[in-house]
């Protein structure tokens, strides 16, 4: 049997999913409801009948069972209550993974292997988190791609011309801004560097187009605006309006009276200028780390639905001096990307023989998004007491997969502990209050020993962005290790899939 293999882009707003056809085109895969996005909303009926999608979106804001925005809350604690019980993000994000699943095997039969695209500023505990959806959505996942990867696999492979140099992939969405530098040679792709804004998108926009209307109402009534008289899907249709008209007139009745309000383009665009302010100093940031220019750039490349706003195109201009290119539809682009990538992480056995050669020159080399480190007790020859501070081990942009072993020592005479712990940060920081400790553990040692004892320290990252490390006491080999990666369990799914019947 023909292997299904699919790409997919579980967004904040909007999700889709894309399959490799068998002459080796990406092909986004249409939803049952006909859309070739599908909203990444969730709406319980009851305990286990779940609705993803369209119809959810309808309700999205208004019915208390009806959730939307869980990616941004993807490796933390929220829980969202529905008739009396507990679900995590993971749980929420698996049935629109579920959706997406059924829908495309219902015509393509079932799916063999997938990749899930995950923003480059994702978190260790987000991508886990993301990987656990899957495995509960009864996806088979063994590999992630950043976004913007994704997106530069489908420019390179959709431009159709051999491109040769450096780019900027900047894509915004509905939840997450991600700047990435990528240098292209022929279908060989590196990422130079990744930053972003992990809660910065449309959705936001849609927030401020909400605080207009909610001043005006109250200006022109007196009273306050509820919230469900104009919800997030009133202001995201209103916002898209203001894409390509200067003005848009809303219409609100409710039991606080009926009126005919007038936002203008200029008024949204000055709600969002700090937003957009954000943006624009992370992309001179993410040039400046890798001591490049704005000229060294052959290309900007637009991704995410939210580039579609004029706003958002002049702010690009004015960052890279020069007009970006864009994709036919944006929001497909990554989705398109990860159903190359899974061919190109796939056993070459799985593949047609034109599947085989859409893939065959593709290289592709991702770079870490975060600094990783270890807490060390720094001595002064002077004083007694050590200075605690957070040490590098694996440093932004460091390219993928990468191991790096550093040695420390055991400070005082018959230590019997090292306390291990693993740190995550976005800039290089010395201070342990500005870092967050992403594990923590301890390394028993044998007694008696006089101090200076080595101790090495290795930090593995894989293409997945999956990290394992190591603390061992080299004279007696004893080690705490640690793998950051699926097993951990402090992220897990609350629900099993089978108990739920999601449409
Ligand atoms: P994505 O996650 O790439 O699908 O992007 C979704 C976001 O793009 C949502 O916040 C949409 O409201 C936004 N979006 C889509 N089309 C437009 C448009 N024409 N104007 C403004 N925002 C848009």
């Amino acid at each position: 049997m023909m292997s299904n293999l699919v790409g997919i882009d579980l967004g904040t707003t909007y999700s889709a999913i894309s399959r490799l056809d068998d002459n080796g085109n990406p092909e986004i895969i249409d939803n049952s409801e006909g859309q070739n996005i599908t909203p990444s909303i969730v709406s319980f009926e009851n305990e286990s009948n779940v609705i993803v999608g369209n119809v959810a979106m309808q309700i999205y804001g208004v019915d208390e069972n009806t959730f939307g925005r869980f990616k941004r809350e993807m490796g933390t604690d929220k829980e969202y209550l529905v008739f009396d019980k507990k679900y995590n993000p993971v749980s929420l994000s698996s049935f629109v993974l579920k959706k997406l699943k059924e829908d495309c095997e219902k015509n393509h039969g079932a799916i063999s292997e997938a990749v899930v695209t995950i923003p480059a500023n994702f978190a260790n505990e987000a991508r886990e988190a993301t990987l656990i959806a899957a495995k509960t959505a009864g996806l088979s996942v063994k590999n992630i791609i950043n976004e913007p990867t994704a997106a530069a696999l489908y420019y390179a492979y959709s431009s159709g011309e051999e491109l040769n140099g450096i780019y900027a992939i900047y894509d915004l969405g509905g939840g997450t801004f991600d700047i990435s530098i990528i240098k292209v040679k022929g279908s060989d792709i590196e990422v130079l560097n990744s930053d972003g804004v992990s809660r910065l998108g449309g959705d936001d926009f849609d927030n401020k187009l909400i605080e207009i209307v909610m001043k005006k109402f109250k200006k022109q009534t007196g009273k306050e605006l509820d919230p469900e008289d104009f919800t997030k899907n009133d202001a995201e249709i209103h916002k898209k309006t203001l894409s390509s008209r200067d003005k848009t007139k809303i219409r609100i009745s409710s039991t606080k009276g009926r009126v005919v309000l007038e936002v203008t383009k200029e008024e949204f665009e000055n709600s969002i200028s700090r937003l957009i302010a954000q943006t624009e100093i992370t992309c001179e940031n993410v040039l400046d780390e890798i001591k490049k220019s704005v000229n060294d750039l052959n290309e900007i490349i637009l991704v995410g639905g939210s580039t579609r706003m004029p706003s958002i195109v002049k702010s690009v201009e004015k960052v890279f001096k020069k007009k970006p290119k864009t994709f036919g539809n944006p929001d497909e682009a990554v989705a398109l990307g990860a159903a190359l990538y899974v061919a190109y992480k796939s056993d070459p056995s799985n593949l047609t023989p034109l599947q085989k050669r859409a893939i065959s020159k593709v290289n592709i080399s991702d770079v870490t998004t975060k600094f990783f480190g270890t807490s060390v007790v720094k001595m002064n020859s002077e004083e007694s007491e050590g200075l605690v501070q957070n040490d590098i081990l694996i440093r932004k942009g460091e390219k993928l997969p990468c191991s790096i072993t550093k040695d420390y020592a055991t400070i005082v005479e018959n230590q019997t502990r090292i306390d291990c712990d693993v740190t995550e940060s976005n800039v290089e920081e010395k201070e342990l209050d500005f870092v967050k400790k992403i594990w923590e553990g301890k390394l028993d040692l044998p007694p008696g020993r006089p101090a200076n004892q080595q101790i090495k320290v290795t930090f593995s990252y894989d293409e997945n962005q999956t990290m394992k490390c190591s603390f061992v006491d080299v004279e007696s080999n004893k080690k705490t290790e640690i793998n950051l990666s699926l097993d951990n369990e402090n992220i897990q799914t609350d629900i099993d899939i089978n108990d739920f019947k999601v449409d």
